[in-house]
C-alpha cells in the first residue's frame, strides 16, 4: 500500500482544513488534505450561510465549502477522499493510517469537526470494533458474503451502504423515515439485488456476545412490531455534536467537554500536532472561526518546519 511523505498532513476538509490548507500551501510546504466525505461536515450540510463575511446570502454552505476547497487545489493543496482512522505521533514523522494508505507528515493539524455523536443504540458502545463500524470503507471487506445492517439516511449512510454491496450477501438498510422519491441515490440503493430496505423503522439493540454482532432488533413505527435480523456488523451514520477524535487514541490531551486543548497557536499538547476548527469544541462554532483557526495554525506550522532542519525529507534532491 502506498506510503506518503508531506510537510503537512491535514485530517479533514472542512473551513478549517480548507484553509489551513490555503496558507500552507502559499508557503510552499507540500500539504495533502484526507477528508472523509466532503458532504457530511457541519458547513457541508449547511442550508444557507448568510453570515460568512463577503459571500452572497444565498449561498450554501457545500458551495462555499466548495469555493475553500478549489482555492486550497488551486495553490497545490493534494486533497484526498480518505477516512482516517489512525494516527501515531510519538516520533518525528507524524504517521495517519487511512485505508487507502499512510501518510507521514512532519506536521499534523486535526481539523476533523464536531459531527461524531456519542454511541447511543443499546450495544452500539459495547460492539464497536467487534461488529459495530463507521467506516464501510475501512470494514467493508470484513464482511464478504454476511449479512450487515447499515443505519441512518444522510449522504454518508447512502454512500456506505453502497460500499458494503460489493462485499455483503445482504445490506439491510434501516431508516426511520421514508427517503424522498427524488433521491436519486436512494433509489439506485434500494434497486441493489442485495439491498432490502426497512423504512420507517427503528433500530432498538445490537445483540451479540463475546465473539462479536449476532443480530440486530428492530421496530416497525407505523404498527410497533419487533423484527430480529441475523447480521454480523452494523454500520451506523447517524447526525450529532461532539468532537471527532476517536482515531487519536489516548495520544492527545482533549478537555473534558471531549475538546483538543490548544494553545494561542492552535498547537496541542504533543509538539507538531495542531487542532483547529469545531474538534476544538469552542463555544463559537462558526465557519469563519474554524477559517481563522486554520489561518492561525498554518503560519504556526511555516514557522515551525522553517526553523526546524533535524529531519532530512526525501523529496528535495538537490
Ligand atoms: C446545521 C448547521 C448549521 C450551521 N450554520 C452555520 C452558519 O449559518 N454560519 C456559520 O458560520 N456556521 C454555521 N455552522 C457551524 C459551521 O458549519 C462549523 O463551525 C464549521 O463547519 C466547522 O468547521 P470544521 O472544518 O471544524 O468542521 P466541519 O465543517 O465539520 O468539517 C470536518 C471535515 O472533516 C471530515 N472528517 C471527519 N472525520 C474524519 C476522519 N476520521 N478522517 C478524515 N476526514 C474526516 C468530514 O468529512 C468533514 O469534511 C452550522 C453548523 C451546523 C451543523
Amino acid at each position: 500500500m502506498e506510503t506518503i511523505e508531506t510537510d503537512v498532513v491535514i485530517v479533514g476538509g472542512g473551513p478549517a482544513g480548507c484553509s489551513c490548507a490555503l496558507y500552507t500551501s502559499r508557503a510552499d510546504l507540500k500539504t495533502v488534505i484526507l477528508d472523509k466525505n466532503p458532504a457530511v461536515g457541519a458547513l457541508a450540510i449547511t442550508h444557507q450561510i448568510a453570515n460568512y463575511p463577503g459571500v452572497s446570502s444565498e449561498m450554501s454552505g457545500e458551495d462555499l465549502l466548495t469555493l475553500m476547497r478549489d482555492q486550497a487545489i488551486q495553490y497545490g493543496t493534494d486533497y484526498r477522499r480518505a477516512q482516517v482512522f489512525g494516527v501515531d505521533v510519538t516520533g518525528d514523522w507524524k504517521i495517519v493510517y487511512t485505508p487507502e494508505g499512510t501518510f507521514k507528515g512532519r506536521s499534523l493539524v486535526l481539523a476533523s469537526g464536531a459531527m461524531g455523536r456519542p454511541a447511543s443504540f443499546k450495544g452500539e458502545a459495547e460492539f464497536l470494533g467487534r461488529g459495530v463500524s463507521y467506516c464501510a470503507t475501512c470494514d467493508g471487506a470484513f464482511y464478504r458474503d454476511r449479512e450487515v445492517a447499515v443505519v441512518g439516511i444522510n449522504k454518508e449512510a447512502l454512500e456506505e451502504a453502497q460500499v458494503l454491496t460489493k462485499f455483503a450477501s445482504t445490506v439491510h438498510w434501516i431508516t426511520s423515515s421514508d427517503p424522498k422519491d427524488n433521491d436519486a441515490h436512494a433509489m439506485e440503493l434500494m434497486h441493489q439485488s442485495n439491498v432490502k430496505h426497512w423504512s420507517r423503522t427503528r433500530l432498538m439493540e445490537i445483540q451479540g456476545d463475546e465473539a462479536g454482532v449476532k443480530g440486530v432488533l428492530l421496530k416497525n413505527r407505523t404498527n410497533e412490531s419487533n423484527l430480529e435480523l441475523p447480521v454480523e456488523g452494523v454500520f451506523v451514520y447517524m447526525s450529532g455534536s461532539k468532537p471527532i477524535t476517536d482515531f487519536l487514541g489516548d495520544q492527545i490531551a482533549l478537555k473534558e467537554d471531549g475538546g483538543i486543548i490548544v494553545d494561542d497557536f492552535m498547537s496541542t499538547t504533543s509538539e507538531g500536532v495542531w487542532a483547529i476548527g469545531d474538534i476544538r469544541n469552542t463555544p463559537f462554532k462558526q465557519a469563519v472561526v474554524a477559517a481563522s483557526d486554520g489561518c492561525i495554525a498554518a503560519m504556526a506550522i511555516d514557522r515551525y518546519l522553517n526553523s526546524r532542519k533535524a529531519i532530512r525529507v526525501d523529496w528535495v534532491h538537490s
